[in-house]
């Protein structure tokens, strides 16, 4: 049986590899702390999980959902935006719920990429942007974040002749894997640089409720005329503790949302209604519930911090996310600190190549274990001996 020449294009998934090494040292008997993955560690929050009781019961949650979502989560969600970011959305043609925004992410490539078509995207960056685009045949053109430049991409060095091939644009604030954020100034010239060349502007805001120090992320729709080139992808997952559950919205360009529905009608059949019920709550939740995790984000946050800058780490504290994105100790790569890491200190980090070429010489930290658990592994580095 010969597999489609497709996947072998495709690095093995980042998170793959990492279970792999993690069952290695598990059999040799080592302890492992995985600072790994980018998933809660605490519930869902109270609000969703009560409005879940009540909609699994309800026997009329119980067959397919509608393609694009049910009335109630999609009204429920273009409120939200309204609320949230002032933002003005039609329910029925700029609203689409999708099964976790990976899903929606990697098919919005196959709605807008044509073999030889290019699209834009951020290096280091979520995998899945660079993997959709060779699936859909597309060539990615990695935009470099670094941080001389706050990990924002520079768009006047995209050459000319690779942004006029480009088909679409990937961009993620508050962002993961460097925990960098933007301010409206910046989304204007993504908003200018993508009108200008006719590009699809999709932005990925899976993070913007885990803020910070009095930072509110915005929404790049907040920009006058986004609508006419721009997406948003939403997610429930990080800001209400709902990895499992897979919801969220795109909201955003009515000709795009309707090209994403078109692939998606003919791939999927929607999310469970009783989810989308819970999920509509969500937006109603009281605030102190997304404060708290975000109380207990920073505090952990301020913990690691204080400890890798004792270890020699020099740190520039960020305002968004559950990540602390680092330089690893010189002299050596990515992949060889990551390896360090497991073997002498049982602590798994993915390596920073692995999401993109210039993530190298970075590791990444997801602060999604205890207070603890992070001492404890911030007390094993010690005594391994790893610094900066
Ligand atoms: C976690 C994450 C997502 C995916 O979220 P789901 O809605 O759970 O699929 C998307 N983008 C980024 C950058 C993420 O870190």
């Amino acid at each position: 049986m010969k597999q489609s020449e497709r996947l072998n294009k495709i690095p093995p998934y980042l998170f793959a590899e990492i279970d792999r090494k993690i069952s290695e040292a598990r059999a040799k008997g080592i302890d492992i702390i995985s600072l790994g993955i980018g998933d809660p560690d605490t519930p869902t929050i109270p609000t969703v999980v009560t409005e879940m009781h009540v909609a699994i019961d309800d026997a009329k949650n119980h067959d397919y959902p509608p393609y694009n979502g049910t009335e109630q989560f999609r009204k429920a969600s273009v409120n939200w935006m309204k609320k949230r970011f002032g933002v003005d959305l039609d329910v029925n043609t700029e609203m689409l719920a999708n099964i976790g925004s990976k899903e929606a992410i990697a098919h919005v490539f196959f709605a807008f990429v044509d073999e030889g078509d290019y699209t834009l995207i951020p290096d280091p960056g979520y995998p899945v942007y660079k993997n959709a685009t060779i699936f859909a045949g597309g060539t990615p053109y990695s935009m470099p974040l670094l941080a001389e430049n706050n990990f924002l991409p520079d768009f006047e060095k995209i050459p000319e002749d690779i942004a006029k091939k480009s088909k679409l644009m990937f961009l993620n604030y508050p962002n993961n894997p460097t925990g960098a954020s933007c301010d409206l100034e910046f989304f204007k010239k993504a908003v200018d640089f993508c009108k200008k060349y006719d590009i699809l502007l999709c932005h990925d805001q899976a993070y913007c409720e885990m803020t910070y120090d009095g930072y509110i992320a915005p929404s790049v729709l907040e920009i006058e005329g986004a609508k006419d080139i721009a997406i948003e992808f939403f997610s429930h997952s990080k800001s209400y503790n709902m990895t499992g559950w897979r919801v969220g919205f795109v909201a955003g360009n009515a000709s795009a949302i309707k090209a994403l529905g078109t692939i998606k009608n003919n791939i999927d059949s929607g999310v469970f209604k009783a989810i989308q019920q819970a999920a509509s709550k969500a937006y109603e939740a009281p605030q102190e519930q997304i404060d708290n995790l975000n109380k207990m984000y920073k505090e952990r946050k301020d913990i690691m911090e204080a400890g890798l800058r004792e270890l020699g780490w020099d740190i520039k504290p960020s305002k968004a996310t559950f990540y602390l994105w680092l330089r690893v100790p010189n002299g050596y790569t990515s992949e060889e600190f990551a390896t360090i890491m497991l073997e002498k200190a049982g602590i798994v980090v993915p390596p920073g190549n692995g999401y993109g070429a210039y993530g190298e010489g970075y590791f990444r930290i997801a602060l999604t274990k205890d207070v603890e658990t992070l001492k404890k592994a911030l007390a094993r580095m010690k005594e391994a001996g790893i610094r900066k």
